[in-house]
């Protein structure tokens, strides 16, 4: 009766699977973590999954269910993994094997629609329903929730808002959508240009661009250029009431990113009365596994 309602919240990434058992607030009560890619391939990652469910509901009552957050494109409804880029899963079950060990309701999600719902319970986006997050790591994924309602396309797939157009003349994209904002701002592009500056990764690029080196200047006007952009089209499109920034390179170039928005925001017409905010991602590493228990956790019987 009193036994508190508490769910397992799963992320699955492209290179490590966090486990974590989460109570209705969004704290973390324990959790382990463990590499995605196993010596015995997809059967062996779930063992271990299974393995560690178990441990973390041991003698504790009150587990509701389970929620994975896993990279897209997944098949939601059917629990099945169909994303041939991240992993070696594409075509497996991911739900059954994991319901039928636990006993417990499995609940599949989008990992990028997970680290929202994760900002939203407990984070940045804590008492805002409509609102857009972008997540800005090796790739740039986005999620769009609207009046609390994580916002779908046809089969479920989510609108990939980190493959927005974002500047004329841009380099090629995978997506189909030559300049999107991936291609432009995310790490692997940020790796690219240090690359073909001779620079040493993505910091070298910012601390080349603050010495005033032509190249690098360039590469960092163009990024705030497709964040201009993508800002602008996300409020047009959504009209969401906060705009929120996660991932790896938020750490150390939140505002180089976040300043542009703003900017772009102050001189745009035609905005709801109480404007739009850019805010920093606040739950880091952990949106994502706590909003897959979040998902649990909110389910209306
Ligand atoms: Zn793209």
């Amino acid at each position: 009766m009193s036994d508190e309602a508490l769910a397992i919240g799963i992320d699955v990434g492209g290179t490590g699977i966090a486990i974590g058992l989460i109570d209705s607030s969004g704290s973390i009560l324990a959790r382990e973590e463990f590499p995605t890619r196993c010596p015995g391939g997809f059967d062996e990652s779930i063992a271990r999954i299974i393995k560690v469910c178990r441990r973390l509901v041991a003698g504790r009552a009150g587990a509701r269910g389970i929620g994975v957050g896993c990279p897209g494109p997944l098949d939601l409804a059917a629990g099945v993994v169909l994303n041939p880029f991240t992993m070696d899963w594409q075509g497996r079950n991911l739900v059954q094997p994991i319901h039928e060990a636990m006993g417990m309701t499995v609940i599949l999600e989008n990992d990028a629609d997970a680290a929202l719902i994760g900002e939203v319970a407990c984070g940045a986006g804590n008492g805002v329903d409509k609102i857009v997050m972008l997540t800005f790591g090796t790739g740039v994924g986005g999620a769009v929730m609207i009046d609390g309602v994580v916002v779908r396309g046809a089969a479920d797939e989510h609108p990939e808002i980190g493959h927005l157009f974002a500047v004329g003349d841009g380099p090629k994209c995978y997506c189909g959508i030559d300049g999107c904002l991936e291609i432009v701002a995310s790490g692997e592009a940020l790796k690219r240009r240090a690359a073909e500056l001779h620079l040493q990764g993505a910091g070298e690029v910012f601390a080349a661009a603050e010495r005033g080196e032509p190249g690098a200047v360039e590469v960092i006007s163009q990024i705030q250029q497709a964040c201009r952009m993508t800002a602008a089209t996300l409020i047009r499109v959504y009209c969401p009431r906060r705009i929120v920034l996660g991932g790896g390179i938020m750490e150390h170039q939140y505002e180089m990113y976040a300043a542009p928005m703003r900017e772009v925001i102050a001189g745009m017409t035609m905005l709801p009365p109480c404007g739009v905010e850019v805010a920093k991602a606040m739950l880091g590493n952990d949106a994502g596994m706590i909003g897959a228990a979040m998902r649990v956790l909110q389910q209306r019987s």
